[in-house]
């Protein structure tokens, strides 16, 4: 029957009125439950497995100790915690060392330098980041180089690159178009890197359904509504893709200088990250804040963490009292939730320490790695590429 004729008949016979108070009685209404009210309980019965502390010590490469100011933007660095908040959790987890990636420049830097690394040389690394305001400088190649020459006297032993990149940085910082990851002006700063056997971590574009408009096929949906300025659909905004393969042309054009691309490059796609792990040997992975994505493809990511064993380091991404986005959030459970995902074979759990997955409606499988490959990605690995003893 169709909807109009159906509507005609019930109104005519009362029996609309009729219907929709039985609907509530019934619970019919349940149907129009809105997304957010929405916690479904799991009737599974199998097996959990809390992983307190990791089966080999950890070094965490993505972490956010500090922040540094953005484009156009100046000041000191922002602290969302001390050490002496982070060390206890770090002793209970096992976690033998922190990368914090944001660090910033010249005097941000120093002043992180002297908050992180200075006190605890053993526990927390810092990298530095580029001098963004800078960039419409005529003198710019040259002075950013000299800069990641000063950082590294100074301490830092890495090269942080943002999303920044390719989505927010302009000719005018701020404004003009949108300066690409390959530019050329970039390039003295990518060379310099490498001979100084400072590791690049890159951040380019961001998970695929950002670049899509925020409707209902969209399946992050929830969070590009908590967060909508995460969305780059539409405006100037380049394509994902042509945002990793300018990044790749950086890869190629740079063969000393290595690549970390963070958050596993594309997650969703590992079959397109193997072919770029194929081609450019100077690139690794990182997975912080990807373990929604990995875990929902458990047996392409095992195959993937099997081929590429010597390229992928452990990170969470994790940032303290960063309850905005609860699957970085610095705590014991984030960490847990990471051990039980890389050590366990177990089925469908939370990705985050959250009432509701916060990066989409699913939940995740463990790889249950083995101990060969365990040891190389939490620990061995990072230590090859950052050089320590
Ligand atoms: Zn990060």
């Amino acid at each position: 029957m169709k909807r109009r004729t159906w509507l005609g008949l019930a109104a005519a016979t009362g029996l609309r009125a009729q219907f929709s108070s039985q609907e509530r009685v019934k619970g019919v209404r349940e149907t129009d439950l809105r997304l957010s009210d929405f916690e479904p309980r799991s009737m599974l019965r199998v097996k959990e497995t809390r992983v307190e502390r990791p089966k080999f010590p950890v070094i965490d490469f993505h972490t956010h100790l500090s922040w540094s100011p953005g484009p156009g933007k100046e000041g000191g660095p922002e602290f969302p915690a001390r050490p002496e908040e982070i060390l206890p959790v770090m002793q209970r987890k096992n976690i033998r060392m922190m990368v914090n990636l944001t660090g910033g420049r010249g005097p941000v830097l120093e002043e992180v330098l002297r908050v992180w690394h200075k006190p605890y040389p053993d526990k927390f690394l810092v990298f530095t980041e580029p001098w963004w305001n800078k960039v419409a400088d005529p003198n710019y190649p040259k002075l950013q180089a000299d800069e990641i020459e000063r950082a590294h006297r100074a301490g830092a032993r890495g090269l942080k690159v943002l999303k920044t990149l390719g989505l927010y940085l302009r000719e005018n910082v701020t404004t003009g178009p949108l300066i690409k990851v390959d530019d050329r002006r970039f390039d003295p700063m990518w060379e310099v890197a490498g001979a100084l056997k400072m590791p690049v971590a890159i951040h380019t574009s961001d998970p695929e359904a950002f670049f899509l408009p925020i409707d209902r096929f969209n399946e992050r949906w929830e969070e590009l509504h908590a967060h909508p300025d995460w969305s780059f659909y539409g405006k100037d905004f380049p394509s994902s893709r042509e945002l990793h393969e300018a990044r790749n042309r950086v890869m190629a054009r740079h063969p000393k200088t290595q690549f970390v691309c963070l958050h596993m490059a594309i997650a969703e796609d590992l079959g397109t990250v193997s072919e770029w792990m194929d081609r450019y040997p100077n690139m690794w992975v990182e997975f912080g804040a990807r373990i929604g994505e990995l875990g929902r493809q458990p047996r392409t990511a095992r195959r993937f963490f099997e081929k590429y064993q010597d390229r992928i380091l452990f990170g969470t991404d994790a940032v303290p009292h960063g309850d905005e986005y609860p699957q970085q959030i610095f705590c014991d459970e984030l960490y847990e939730i990471y051990y039980r995902f890389l050590e366990t074979e177990d089925e469908y759990f939370d990705y985050a320490p959250a009432r509701i997955p916060p990066q989409g409606r699913w939940k995740i499988y463990g790889l249950g790695l083995p101990d060969s490959i365990l040891r190389k990605i939490y620990h061995d690995n990072a230590v090859r590429l950052l050089g320590l003893g």
